[in-house]
């Protein structure tokens, strides 16, 4: 069995009045994330660590920012089209594990949704999907609430 590694990081600009995509679900808030695609900072970085741990560079690389067929794309479409990539490789997807640093709202009842939508998304055991969420205590962008982060890491294999 081979295992590897990966990491992804991903930051986005919080705007009000904009539809707030999350894990793959909308989330009711006066302000949403900012981005070409739906920026679903939590797709985001499924797929760059997900990239990662396969060596096949990083989500910005194979859906430009620059091109207009993604624009206002559904995150939820480039994380499957993710799962193929790595899957014609060979790999098989052992967990996750995402952080997400947002001030507000409280993502924790929100939690259980996400993993069950991107469990079908991503065609993995719900279990071997993790998401946490913390704040960063009132400190820097996200403290003053004009953004969102999300760290991710995620373990493949190969038989
Ligand atoms: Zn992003």
């Amino acid at each position: 069995m081979k295992y590897r590694i990966g990491q992804g990081y991903d930051v986005h600009q919080l705007e009000e009045g904009r539809d707030f995509w999350l894990g793959g679900i909308k989330i009711s808030h006066t302000h949403g994330a900012k981005g070409h695609s739906d920026a679903d900072v939590v797709c985001h970085v499924l797929c760059d660590a997900l990239l990662g741990a396969a060596n096949m560079r990083n989500i910005g690389y194979h859906f430009s920012d620059k091109d207009p067929q993604w624009k206002g794309v559904d995150s939820k479409l480039l994380l499957a089209k993710v799962m193929e990539m790595i899957r014609e490789k060979g790999y098989e997807v052992g967990n996750v594990d995402v952080t997400v640093v947002l001030q507000e709202p409280k993502l924790n009842p929100h939690i259980p949704t996400m993993k069950e939508c991107l469990s079908k998304v991503m065609a993995i055991d719900i279990e071997d999907i993790s998401i946490k969420a913390t704040t960063s205590e009132h400190l820097g962008f996200v403290g003053k609430k004009e953004g969102i982060a999300a760290h991710c890491v995620a373990l493949i294999y190969k038989q």
